[in-house]
């Protein structure tokens, strides 16, 4: 008898922030989240990532849930950040955090004194607070962030990213002055809540993903799979993009166009297998049994723990 660790339900999600119209970058990564959790047979979770009030647009729901339901994308669960804040205080609690009353000039003059310009892309806090502040202002929240690198691969390309937490990342903000938690404390307490088993999202995020890891890690949470596709430049048949670049999924609902094109024109937009000859018009049935076919060249690694 052969004897297999038994493996975890997949679930995926697609975490959307409603802050305007959804365009055709949102809506093909939104695609290949849905189609990744569907063919593995998982359970899809829709969430609203709302917790910057200030930017977002209260019709920016309904709009998101109609776009993605005329592409014919469906989830199983829907929740949203607003709602959920005593998650993010209870796991901020638990992590050791400093104030920080320091404004963005500030900081960058205290890095130009230091010499040298910051690691990276992102300048990096260089830890002005560490050892208390006073000013009488509204204190953001820093977690002083473990002395140690993290490491993490991609399921989808393979790529590892090391980050230094203390030279690369710096101490990050966790709660804003204005009490708004980081998206990067929220996604990890998110994910880890609803059980999510496998990210899948823009390339955007790829840098800030380390960071993500040492909250789960520093918070006792299972680290996901992680996949990360290169975000839309362009469209293949530029049919779409004629109109104005990449137009809101909206305005093409809005203007009659066929949602097969449309998924006709995000799966090809990959320029790669397995729809690098997608028909022009689409299900998205069609393009799950494509990627289904195709999927063992992809298979869900086992959970590899570090
Ligand atoms: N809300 C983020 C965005 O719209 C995505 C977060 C994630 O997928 O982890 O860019
Ligand atoms: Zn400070």
């Amino acid at each position: 008898m052969v004897m297999t660790a038994p493996v975890r339900p997949v679930v995926g999600r697609f975490a959307p922030s409603p802050t305007g119209a959804m365009h055709l970058g949102n809506a093909r990564t939104a695609l290949l989240a849905w189609l990744h959790t569907r063919v593995h047979g998982g359970r899809h979770i829709l969430r609203f990532e709302d917790l910057d009030t200030g930017r977002v647009r209260d019709w920016a729901y309904d709009a998101t849930r109609r776009d993605l339901e005329w592409l014919g994308l469906d989830w199983d669960e829907e929740t949203r950040q607003s709602q959920r804040l005593p998650l993010y205080a209870a796991a901020l609690d638990r992590l050791d955090t400093y104030p920080c009353t320091c404004t963005r000039r500030e900081i960058a003059a205290a890095m130009q004194d230091s010499a040298g310009a910051p690691h990276g892309e992102e300048a990096v806090y260089p830890g002005l607070c560490r050892d208390g502040c006073d000013a009488d202002r509204p204190a953001a929240r820093r977690w002083r962030v473990p002395d140690r690198t993290v490491c993490i691969t991609d399921d989808l390309t393979g790529a590892t990213l090391c980050q230094s937490l203390p030279s690369d990342v710096g101490d990050f903000v966790l709660q804003r002055n204005d009490g708004v938690f980081a998206y990067h404390l929220a996604v990890v307490v998110d994910d880890a809540d609803m059980g999510v088993t496998d990210i899948l999202r823009g390339a955007d995020l790829w840098t800030a993903t380390p960071r993500q890891v040492a909250l789960q890690e520093a918070l006792g949470f299972p680290r996901p799979r992680y996949r990360h596709v290169p975000l839309m430049t362009g469209f293949r048949g530029e049919r779409l993009a004629k109109r104005d670049g990449a137009p809101p999924l909206m305005a093409l609902r809005k203007a009659g166009e066929e949602p097969g094109r449309v998924l006709s024109e995000l799966a090809g937009s990959l320029g790669a297998s397995p729809f690098d000859a997608v028909p022009d018009e689409v299900t998205t049935a069609e393009l799950l049994s494509l990627w289904q076919a195709s999927v063992h060249f992809h298979p869900v690694k086992s959970r590899s723990q570090t």
